[in-house]
């Protein structure tokens, strides 16, 4: 923990991008994607920072001074608050890593791709006009989402080196089997946009 830095500040467009992403957060919630306290969220910082969502809190009622500032390259929390950062963090930290215009991640638990993932192999569409959505051209190339064994708490840790290798080039998610999906954007909404459009694919997925 580096404890003799002073806490650091939000530039003016990353204060308006937390803003979005504790909306992106109580959309999540309202839509019975995040039950109790799951799902994560957090934002790419200035000078090798990420915001990082708490672990516990209800993610209806996150605000911006909720997100705690995390190290990208040590890992460790910069500044220490009341309440930890989410357990889920390596795989936040893993993505930032692997994937450097990703400027948000929001992570949640939508039913109908938790339930297409519990086979724990990639999910493919084809076909479907809401894949361009996810970065294909036409609706007749393949898209195929990686799926990631759940990790126990133990494992989780290990996310931050490894996630990258299951980082698809252009497909702007993962999702960790029978869990939920992490998606990522340039902005809050945008990776939000990633959630919904996967979500309606697996729903409609014969
Ligand atoms: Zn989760």
């Amino acid at each position: 923990m580096t404890q003799n830095n002073p806490f650091p500040r939000p530039s003016a467009l990353q204060a308006v991008l937390l803003k979005e992403l504790v909306k992106c957060a109580k959309a999540c919630y309202d839509r019975g994607w995040s039950h109790g306290t799951a799902g994560n969220f957090s934002l790419r910082g200035s000078n090798g920072i990420v915001w990082q969502s708490p672990s516990g809190l209800n993610k209806g009622e996150l605000n911006p001074e909720s997100f705690i500032p995390i190290e990208l390259e040590t890992t460790n929390v910069i500044w220490p608050m009341k309440v930890r950062p989410s357990a889920e963090m390596p795989v936040h930290l893993g993505i930032y890593r692997a994937v450097p215009e990703a400027m948000a991640v929001v992570h949640t638990h939508p039913p109908f791709a938790v339930a297409a993932s519990r086979s724990g192999k990639d999910i493919i569409f084809e076909g479907d006009e809401m894949q361009k959505h996810l970065g294909c051209h036409s609706h007749k190339e393949v898209c195929q989402v990686p799926v990631i064994v759940n990790p126990t708490p133990e494992e989780m840790p290990e996310l931050t080196s490894t996630v990258g290798q299951y980082v698809r080039k252009g497909v702007p998610m993962v999702i960790l089997a029978t869990h939920g999906v992490y998606a990522w954007g340039r902005t809050p909404m945008e990776a939000l946009s990633y959630i919904e459009a996967v979500e309606f694919l697996c729903k409609t997925k014969a």
